[in-house]
């Protein structure tokens, strides 16, 4: 629809950024027009709403999952929380790590972030291989959250992200292949 392709319009590529032979799908026009940002939020929500009748908890990813999570949020009355890169989150956190092409990562999540049984829905801008989404899957599993959705405005299909979450359901936006 007219929402959908405005966004389309509002993602800009960068080749060999941030390194080369790499395609940056960059995704501030979105958030720099109020008109393509609604159409966002408007178009997770809707997903939302025909999906699934109770949701209690938004967690972002870090650090772009931020930008659409609150907003989101807002449009349902209920809280979002932050699932940071390691090292940012002061108090008590629960951590997983996961492998990167090269090398590995850490998230974690405040322990008091998530109650046992609250339904969440993960936020995110874009899905690649899947591996930073599997990671926060991971970490609200062993907070005995229970995962509604996995959200992204983009999906990168050709890396097949979504078969890494193979148990949750994964809505994104816009494909790109
Ligand atoms: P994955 O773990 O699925 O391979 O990578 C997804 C993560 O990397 C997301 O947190 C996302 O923000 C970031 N990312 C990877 N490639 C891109 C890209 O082309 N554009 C944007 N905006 N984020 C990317």
């Amino acid at each position: 629809g007219d929402k959908r392709a405005l966004l389309r319009s509002s993602v800009r590529e960068f080749l060999d950024f941030p390194s080369p032979g790499i395609c940056f799908r960059d995704i501030t026009p979105i958030l720099k027009d109020p008109t393509a940002f609604s159409a966002a939020i408007d178009l997770f929500e809707s997903y939302l709403r025909d999906h699934f009748p109770k949701i209690d908890l938004i967690a972002g990813l870090d650090s772009r999952g931020f930008l659409f999570g609150p907003a989101l949020a807002q449009r349902f009355g209920i809280g979002f929380v932050l699932i940071r890169k390691k090292g940012k989150l002061p108090g008590p956190t629960e951590c997983v790590s996961y492998s990167l092409e090269y090398g590995k990562a850490e998230i974690e999540i405040q322990v008091d972030a998530v109650d046992p049984g609250q339904k969440v829905v993960i936020i995110d801008d874009l899905l690649a291989t899947g591996g930073t989404m599997a990671a926060a899957c991971e970490l609200l599993k062993r907070r005995n959250a229970d995962i509604v959705a996995c959200l992204v405005v983009i999906e990168l299909s050709p890396l097949k992200g979504a078969e890494k979450l193979k148990s949750y359901p994964v809505h994104a936006l816009l494909q790109y292949d």
